[in-house]
């Protein structure tokens, strides 16, 4: 059977993949992007992705060279200041409450918040003005052969794609990753977020508010009014058991239980959405590349949802995948290019995720003079300005 040929197979049709796949595409690279599973594009259909993802400064111009940005601004809720509430006292409620202000480091907000569904419906329309993008969904990625010229892959519909690279965006457990032999380091924390919609009395004046206790973050970030009431999209991590108990309580019950765990902040909270249960781990890939492979995305690093520094590292693959592919187009997907690649992400990508598992680690404790510990490092680090705006610097993207 003949083989497609093309510059670039993207494996994973999530908000990575897709992403990747307009970025080559936009910039003249020929594409085929696969995914078994066809993307859900409507907010209460079966499956849809309830999660936001709150783009941090520096992927506006990267989803401007995508051609997105001009998409997705209308729909964005802008980031303008992030709280951070500690509750660890002996009773649920605030007991220190510090704000991080966009302002204080620049003349934009921190970044804009997208539901994930409503990412993938506008993603998918870019694709279709591009006809350098072949999308199949329905068809996910089967088998792998590479030499040092091209990767040779076979897909589950039993057709054959001859590319020079192959983007592995297939999730924390990418079959490319596997098939490629490249292994991973896991930490797991027995824990689970819940995601899911709220609306309250309360506007959220586009502060993204994380209130922590005990058990993970508790985390609040500005949506668009919802029915004609503001509204935030919620994360509630807890230990799995407790977040298993809580997906299952009758809706009155959990209302109650969040509004408790929000400190009351933001008035009652009303559910305005399923709820959906998400797995939390720590994992980095020992390599971003193998022969004619890139890793990017879940596929080389998962991080538990703090600070929004999951998709954003993303981002922070592809934009420098792209850079190297548009400076040497000739090169594309050899070692020389993989191999700079791997060197500009690998360590970044490390010294990133060690930071957010300490952080996670801090908001999980439960004893109470490990809670106050934490209140305290909280009013240090915030007291002291240089090292405010650093941190700022750093969570945006910048370099340490
Ligand atoms: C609760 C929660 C909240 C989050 N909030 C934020 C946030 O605010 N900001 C942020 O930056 N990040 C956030 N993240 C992280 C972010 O959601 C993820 O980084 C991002 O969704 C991962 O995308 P991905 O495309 O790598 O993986 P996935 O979304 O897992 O996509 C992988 C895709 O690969 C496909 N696939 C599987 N097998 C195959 C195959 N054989 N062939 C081809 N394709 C295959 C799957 O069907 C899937 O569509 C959050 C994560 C969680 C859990």
């Amino acid at each position: 059977m003949d083989a497609t040929e093309t510059d670039i197979l993207v494996s994973g049709g999530g908000v990575a993949g897709l992403t990747a796949a307009c970025v080559f595409g936009a910039a003249g690279f020929s594409v085929v992007c696969v995914d078994p599973m066809p993307p859900v594009v409507e907010r209460d259909a079966e499956g849809a992705d309830l999660r936001t993802t709150a783009f941090l400064q520096p992927a506006q111009a990267l989803l401007e060279r995508a051609g997105l940005w001009q998409r997705l601004a209308p729909h964005a809720s802008d980031l303008q200041v992030m709280r951070i509430v500690d509750a660890g006292g002996p009773r649920p409620e605030p007991r220190l409450a510090k704000d991080f202000d966009a302002s204080d480091i620049s003349d934009r907000p921190f970044g804009w918040n997208l539901p994930n569904w409503l990412l993938r419906r506008e993603m998918l329309a870019r694709l279709e003005e591009l006809p350098t993008v072949d999308f199949r969904p329905g068809v996910g990625f089967a088998g792998l052969f590479t030499r040092e010229g091209e990767a040779r892959v076979r897909l589950s519909d039993g057709k054959r794609v001859h590319c020079r690279l192959v983007v592995a965006a297939d999730g924390r457990n990418s079959p490319v990753r596997r098939a490629a032999g490249v292994s991973v380091d896991t930490a797991r924390y027995g824990q689970k977020a819940l995601a899911f919609a709220v609306t309250h009395p309360v506007p959220h004046e586009n502060v993204s508010t994380e209130i922590h206790r005990s058990g993970g973050p508790f985390t609040l970030v500005p949506l668009p009014d919802y029915q004609g009431r503001p509204s935030s999209a919620i994360v509630w991590m807890e230990e799995g058991p407790e977040v298993q108990r809580l997906a299952g309580l009758p809706v009155p019950d959990f209302e109650a239980s969040m509004t408790e765990r929000s400190c009351g902040l933001f008035g009652p909270l009303t559910l305005a959405s399923r709820r959906t249960v998400w797995p939390i781990i720590s994992q980095v890939a020992r390599s971003m590349y193998a022969e004619r492979v890139a890793l990017v995305a879940e596929a080389a690093h998962v991080v538990p949802p703090i600070g929004a520094q999951g998709l954003n590292m993303s981002l922070g693959d592809l934009r420098v995948l792209l850079d190297l592919a548009e400076q040497t187009p000739a090169r594309l997907g050899d070692l020389a290019m993989l191999e700079t690649y791997h060197r500009h992400r690998h360590a970044e990508v490390m010294a990133r995720v060690a930071g957010i598992d300490v952080l996670n680690r801090a908001s999980m404790v439960r004893a109470q003079p490990l809670r106050d510990a934490r209140a305290m490092a909280l009013d240090t680090i915030y007291s002291l300005p240089p090292v405010r705006k650093s941190l700022m610097q750093l969570g945006l993207g910048a370099r340490g």
